[in-house]
């Protein structure tokens, strides 16, 4: 029976932790900084070695497929970039699974191989433009180059010279696109990045899809005034109503539905004195749940509650959308293929929402797409000290290179 080999996959997995590696054991390889770029070099190099075509596009997006296939292809795979200070498996782990599925077919000689494309995707973070995605959004043909052209990183470096330091042309991202339709489906690996599979003592999930993502800026409008001249009953404190508004928000939430979250991350006062009644407030609000007609009905409860605090404290709102993306559904016959998968290595996967966003919400809307969690220890992720046992990482890797097979099996 062909399989994969699990020293070498945690080989691989411990070498790229190195590069753009950190002493607490994290990895720093932000979108296309010098280690990323290092990093997909390095992940560029292993495919050549496995006797594999290594092909980077537009937006650096490292592929690997047998030498001569044109697909249609099976993509399967995640993306090779980190949050700063972050953890050593998210994206790299389904990259370097991916990179060892399809080593095991070629060695076997399997016909299904020439079926199979590998991927280390771009910029799946957004932490350095604020976009994220931009890799697979690039290959769907998705991405919004207007807005996309005049972003900055922190420190005010333009994306195009960003790309340029990486050997890239901006203005041929577009290019990236010209693959999607040698693709007939995607299949992904990932950590669960949460603890719900690490507290119930599950190896395997299939992803049933990945939750909708609300974001809006509330700005509330009171009066500036002296701190104590001013007796409460004549304020109009915008601070006081945004904290009130903050402060309800999770009853609110859990009163329409316990499966959503939601996250108020940046709060401002203004002027901002400790004698100074804040005329003005701002703050973010994040909402994420599977169904979108939850998320519009907890928009709504909050927009009312909203309005009834500014009443109460004589304040006005403004809110301004800051980005919506609609929940994924996972493919059902991509699902039913990472289920007998998972069975297969001996596995019952329970089926899990993904509350954090992943590159195959953005393949899902192109070609049948499926996702499959291993365990986070603790659910920590986004940190140094992010880790899943050895034992789940091999077990994982066997199940995507069950539902490589099966997916490949069926293409036309
Ligand atoms: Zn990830």
């Amino acid at each position: 029976v062909t399989d994969i080999k699990a020293e070498r996959l945690l080989a691989d997995l411990q070498t790229l932790a190195g590069i753009g590696g950190l002493a607490n054991g994290g990895v720093d390889r932000v979108a296309w900084s010098a280690a990323d770029v290092a990093g997909r070099r390095w992940f560029a190099e292993r495919i050549s070695e496995a006797g594999l075509e290594p092909h980077v596009d537009a937006a650096l997006n490292v592929f690997g497929h047998c030498p001569g296939a044109v697909g249609p292809f099976v993509l399967t795979g995640s993306h090779l970039d980190s949050v700063p200070n972050g953890g050593r498996l998210d994206g790299a782990y389904g990259a370097i699974a991916a990179l060892e599925v399809l080593r095991t077919l070629s060695e076997a000689n399997d016909p299904l191989a020439d079926r199979v494309e590998i991927v280390g995707f771009s910029d799946e973070e957004g932490v350095r433009f604020s976009v994220g995605l931009i890799g697979s959004l690039a290959l769907c043909g998705d991405l919004n180059f207007e807005r996309t052209a005049d972003l900055s990183d922190s420190e005010g470096t333009p994306i195009d010279a960003v790309l340029a330091q990486a050997g890239r042309e901006f203005g041929r991202l577009q290019d990236a696109a010209q693959h999607l339709s040698a693709l007939a489906g995607f299949l992904e690996l990932h950590i669960e990045q949460g603890p719900r599979m690490d507290a119930a003592g599950i190896s395997l999930a299939v992803v049933s899809g990945i939750v909708g993502v609300h974001r809006e800026r509330v700005r509330l409008t009171g009066t500036q005034n002296h701190a104590g001249t001013t007796p409460f009953p004549l304020r109009h404190d915008a601070g006081r109503a945004a904290s009130r508004t903050a402060a309800q928000l999770r009853e609110l939430v859990e009163g329409i539905d316990a499966n959503a979250v939601a996250n108020i991350g940046v709060m401002r006062f203004a002027p901002g004195g400790v004698n100074i009644v804040p005329g003005e407030a701002d703050f973010t609000l994040e909402l994420r749940h599977p169904d979108e007609i939850i998320v519009r009905r907890i928009v709504q409860a909050f927009e009312e509650r909203l309005r009834t605090i500014c009443d109460q404290d004589g304040c006005s709102a403004e809110i301004e959308l800051l980005s919506w993306v609609p929940p994924a559904r996972m493919d059902p016959g991509m699902s039913d293929i990472t289920a007998a998968a998972c069975d297969a290595v001996g596995q019952q996967p329970p089926r899990l929402w993904s509350g954090a966003g992943h590159d195959a919400a953005v393949l899902s809307r192109h070609v049948p797409t499926g996702m499959i969690f291993v365990p986070s220890i603790g659910g920590i992720s986004h940190a140094p000290s992010e880790s899943t046992a050895d034992e789940h990482l091999v077990l994982g890797a066997r199940a995507l290179l069950q539902a490589v097979k099966r997916a490949a099996a069926q293409i036309k």
